[in-house]
This record gives structure tokens, sequence and C-alpha cells, in this order.
């Protein structure tokens, strides 16, 4: 009986100490220091995201947003960080970004991104099980803490030492102040200062992302003759408004619908005979069954992974809005949003690094997200001009949706991987 046990566990330490073997061929006595950091500090982790969870800070509550960024100034500022808030003009009613700064000159001098405002607001921090719910909770108040706890495990393991890293939380990621050359200059600026930019956006899966389609909107006026419905299609009514803006709407559709990466939504249709108004979002209109109507105005976005793609797509639609039908006419408007985050090889080498990380870690492969699985971000402003990589963050549900929610069992193991690639990228 007693032979057997201690068989048995011979056996368990064996098979211990095999495992013990296996991980640490690939992962130095300084990782495991990290590693072992970030193992000791869940609660902490979980905690701080709470803490800033429960600081409502949707895009428009400048002193909110302001308010998660002293949070995490703090914690910059006790981990050896040269902290700055950078204010914007009073007129863009943005909160303004934190920025965090080492100024060593070793290895690569890295960029990293989050943003402390959120969409909606209202939910505060609740924990079920392994979920913690709440507004900001997945996109991307998570991201920012795994951002900062790389960092803090780094420190603690005295790897942070000489490195240079710039850490930029922005304060209107959802809704970019203007103008952009403004709202994103110091981020452009930073990125110009770096080799890498990485962002901690939601992760898809054990995924990154090396491409983001950039978002625009346009605007659709149409203009006819108006009168009588009986006179409609003839020599002095021609064919009204409305379906000169249906046949352009059409033709988007035929002429671009199947282009991979690119869509259009036409998200608001206004067109009558009288009162015809748009305002921002919302519009109104009146028309009589018997009247042929005058005027149309469409709102839509157009979403795109490159600038290419993007200017073709508009010179198309031109080219459409052109070819009126009797007796109307129709201009079209573009605006510019967020830019895209064109896939490249160098963003691909930088994904084959974090995978290689992982799977040292034993967490698996790492692979490339769908760009069109994904909305528009921050790092397509600056990811022109260094390689980069999105979808370091946490993962969750529900972002810009009520219930959101984070997954908290798997932030130490996005923790680690980010720091171990943090790490190596460094040295
Ligand atoms: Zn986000």
């Amino acid at each position: 009986m007693t032979g057997k046990i201690v068989r048995v566990c011979i056996v368990i330490l064996a098979a211990l100490f095999i495992d013990t073997i296996a991980y640490s061929q690939k992962i130095s006595p300084d990782e495991q220091k990290i590693l072992n950091y970030i193992d000791a500090h869940k609660e902490d982790v979980y905690s701080l995201l709470q803490k800033v969870v429960d600081i409502e800070s949707p895009t428009q509550n400048t002193a909110g947003v302001k308010k998660v960024g002293m949070e995490l100034k703090g914690e910059f500022d006790a981990i050896g960080f040269k902290t700055r808030w950078l204010e914007m003009p009073a007129e863009m009613k943005r909160a303004g970004h934190l920025l965090a700064e080492l100024d060593g000159t070793q290895g690569k001098r890295l960029l990293l991104l989050g943003h402390m405002d959120t969409v909606l607001s209202g939910e505060k921090f609740r924990r079920d099980g392994s979920r913690a719910y709440g507004t900001g909770s997945g996109d991307m108040k998570s991201g920012d803490v795994i951002l900062l706890y790389a960092l803090k495990a780094l420190h603690a393991a005295g790897a942070l030492k000489d490195t240079k890293i710039i850490v930029m939380y922005t304060g209107d990621e959802e809704a970019s102040g203007k103008p952009v050359e403004l709202s994103r200059g110091d981020m452009v600026a930073a990125a110009r200062r770096s080799d890498l930019v990485l962002s901690f956006e939601g992760a898809v899966g054990n995924n990154a992302t090396v491409g983001r389609r950039g978002s625009s909107s346009w605007t659709l006026e149409v203009a006819g003759q108006t009168g009588h419905s009986s006179r409609i299609f003839g020599e002095r009514m021609g064919a009204g408004a409305i379906f000169e803006a249906s046949r352009i709407l059409n033709q988007f559709y035929e002429a671009l619908h199947n282009e991979k990466y690119l869509t259009f939504n036409p998200s608001v249709f206004v067109g009558g005979s009288s009162e015809v108004l748009m305002n921002g979002s919302s519009g109104a209109a009146t028309g009589k069954t018997n009247v042929v109507p005058n005027k149309v105005i469409i709102k839509g976005d157009l979403r795109f992974i490159s600038e290419e793609q993007k200017e073709s797509a508009r010179a198309k639609m031109r080219e459409i809005v052109a070819k009126n039908l009797p007796l109307t006419s129709a201009k079209i408007s573009f605006e510019d949003g967020i830019p895209a985050m064109t896939p490249n090889e160098a963003n691909f080498k930088l994904l084959r690094q974090l995978d290689q990380v992982s799977q040292d870690l034993g967490f698996g492969k790492v692979e490339a997200v769908d760009p069109g699985d994904r909305g528009a971000g921050d790092i397509a402003f600056v990811s022109h001009l260094a390689p980069s990589l999105d979808g370091l963050g946490g993962k969750g549900g529900n972002s810009h949706a009520p219930g959101e929610w984070a997954d908290l069992e798997s932030m130490p193991t996005l923790i680690k991987r980010a720091a171990i690639l943090i790490y190596r990228l460094t040295r």
C-alpha cells in the first residue's frame, strides 16, 4: 500500500519536473520573473479594472475621461514613467490624452496605445463568475489595464531599465475630436519617435489584428421638378428626385457591393416635396401621393482597407451620381473619418513575433484577424508610420451595447503574452 503511494508520488514529481524543463527551455529566467509577478497580482488587475469601469467616461463627459486618465497616470508615475496630460482646445469639447514615457535607448522604441473613453455609459462594474460586466469593460478598459500590468510586471522584474516606451491613452477614440490633425497630432509625433506600434483594443479569440478598415461618411443630395404626379415622366416633369436617388443607390449597390473589404451603408434617406430637412443624423419630410417629390437627402458611411480603395470607390460613386435621370440633378460630398490600417508585411512580421511568444508560453497559435471583422480604430492614424499590431487587449462581448462584458479569466494570460512580447522587443 505504502509502496504504491510512493510510486504514484514519484510519477507525479517526474511529470512536474519534465513540465518545468520543457517550459524553461523557451522562457528565460528573467521572463519567468515577469510571469511570476502577473500570477501574484491577478486580484489587483481585477480591482483596478473595477475602479476604472466605475468611473463613467463616455467621450463627451470630459471630466469623467480625465478622471480615468488621472487614475492611470498615478500608476505610471509609480513605475518611473514621465507622465503628461495633453489638453485639447476648449472648442473641441474633448478631454485630451494621457502620455507616459520612458526615455531609454535599448531595443526597439515602442508606442503603446489605449483609449479611456466609452460610447455608452450607465452600467457599473458587476462580477459574475469569470465575467466582468460594465460600460467600457471590454472596449477597452480591460485592454488599458492589460497594457499597464504588462509594464508593471516588467518594472517589477527590472526589465524596463533603459527602454524607450511611449504609452498614449486617448480620450476620444470613439468620436475623435475635429480637426483630427490636432486631436491626433501628438499621436503622430509619438509614432515618429517610435519603431513599432502596439494597440490594446479587444482581442478576437487568440488572434491579433494586422489590418483594420477605415471609415468615412457621405451625403447625397438630389433635386428634381415638382408638380402634379400625373405628369411624372413627362417632358417638363422628368423622373422626380426619389426615382433619381433610388437609381443612384441601386447603381452603388450593383457596382460596388461585391468588392472585398469595401462596404457602404446608406443610413438615413429623406425625400419629398416640402420640408425636406436633415439635422445631424435625423431627418423629416412631407410628400403627397399626388405630388412629384423634388428633394432627397441621404447620408451613409463608406469603409475601406486602403486609401486607394477609398479613392477608387469615391470615383465610381461620383460617376454614378453624374448620370442623372431626366430633369434631375445630384451631388455627393465625402467626409474623411478614420483612415484604414492597411495590412502589410511588416505588420505580419510583428504578428509572427507575437505568435512565437504565445507558443513559447504554451498559449497556442496567434493568427491574423480578418480585417472585415473589425471596425476602425485609433492605430490607423499612425500605422502608415511604423509596423503595427492591434487587438492585444481583453476578450469580451457586447461592445458599444448594453450588457458589455470583459472576460476576467483570460486577462492574466493576455498580460503575460503582452509583457513577454514587449520584453523581447526591447532587448
Ligand atoms: Zn475601442
